[in-house]
């Protein structure tokens, strides 16, 4: 028999079939591999446009982008700010892809709210319960991050105080743990994807790029995240990852996320999944 988990609502004992969130006409968590792909930061006008039109032709629906970055250095590039975020609503309109962005602090939800369609709350404030809670009064679907140093339990005991506060769309996103081993920026928890869709009904999605600091392991982590049952993955993809000004070594090049997106769909069929955006792709490139 298994134990009672601490946290209830997250859990398929108190809801045993999948958890589906309907967001700007993508099905999260349902039959279809859900994909968000954009740069770490919001750089320039330049920048977001070149890659917001590039992973639209790609049939990619959401990009991601921050505005408000947290970033370990205070002398560290912090994020464009409002800037950042019409730029993002400008892209948004221009391209019609949905939208998610951080909102690094209660402070801040206010003004990130009307901006975005996803609110990410990052692994650094995976641990903040009394954000947590705020947040769980809002009506958006939130990607809660796995803190770094959190464990499963405390994971999805963070998911709960977001579900307890009314807010029934959160969406898990594994994004690597820290570890002994630093040869990888942190370290992909792949059956961590697989387990927590064993013990909770919510979507689970994959970042490879957290997770490695490495362009080179975004394919081989992306599979293998597909192959344990991620619902989706968020990539992060750059004109020119060179001159990114915030996470360039995980950043993709443009061309390389296209490459690899027939291999996403070869395991995502492996494990009876769907790839709509391939399809309208192929559509729209015939
Ligand atoms: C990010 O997505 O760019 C980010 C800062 O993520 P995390 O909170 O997982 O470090
Ligand atoms: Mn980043």
């Amino acid at each position: 028999m298994t134990d009672t988990p601490k946290y209830k609502l997250a859990s398929r004992q108190w809801k045993s079939e999948k958890t589906i969130i309907d967001v700007k006409g993508c099905k999260i968590g349902g039959n279809d591999l859900f994909l968000i792909a954009g740069p770490c930061a919001v750089e320039s006008e330049d920048q977001i446009d070149q890659v917001a039109s590039y992973i639209s032709n790609l049939g990619i629906k959401f990009l991601r982008g921050g505005a408000f970055k947290p970033r370990t250095s205070p002398y560290s590039f912090q994020g464009l700010h409002k800037e950042g975020l019409e730029l993002l609503k400008q892209v948004s309109q221009q391209y019609n892809l949905g939208i998610i962005t951080e909102v690094m602090d209660l402070s801040l939800l206010d003004e990130v709210y009307p901006y975005t369609d996803i609110i990410q709350i990052g692994s650094r404030n995976m641990k903040n319960y009394h954000f947590l809670k705020e947040i769980g009064k809002t009506d958006k679907p939130v990607l809660l991050k796995r803190g770094m140093d959190a464990t499963m339990e405390e994971w999805l005991l963070a998911a709960e105080y977001i579900l307890l506060g009314g807010n029934e769309q959160v969406i898990l996103c594994e994004r690597g743990i820290r570890t002994f081993d630093t040869s990888n920026r942190n370290t992909l928890d792949i059956a961590g994807i697989a387990l927590a869709q064993q013990l909770s009904h919510l979507p689970v999605i994959s970042d490879p790029s957290q997770a490695t600091g490495n362009r080179s392991l975004i394919k081989p982590a992306s599979l293998a995240s597909i192959a344990a049952g991620a619902d989706g993955l968020m990539i992060e993809v750059h004109n020119d990852p060179k001159e990114a000004l915030s996470d360039g070594p995980q950043s993709l090049y443009l061309e390389q996320l296209k490459e690899m997106l027939p291999a996403f769909e070869k395991v995502a069929q492996a494990v009876n999944k769907s790839c709509s955006w391939q399809k309208e792709h192929e559509t729209v490139n015939v």
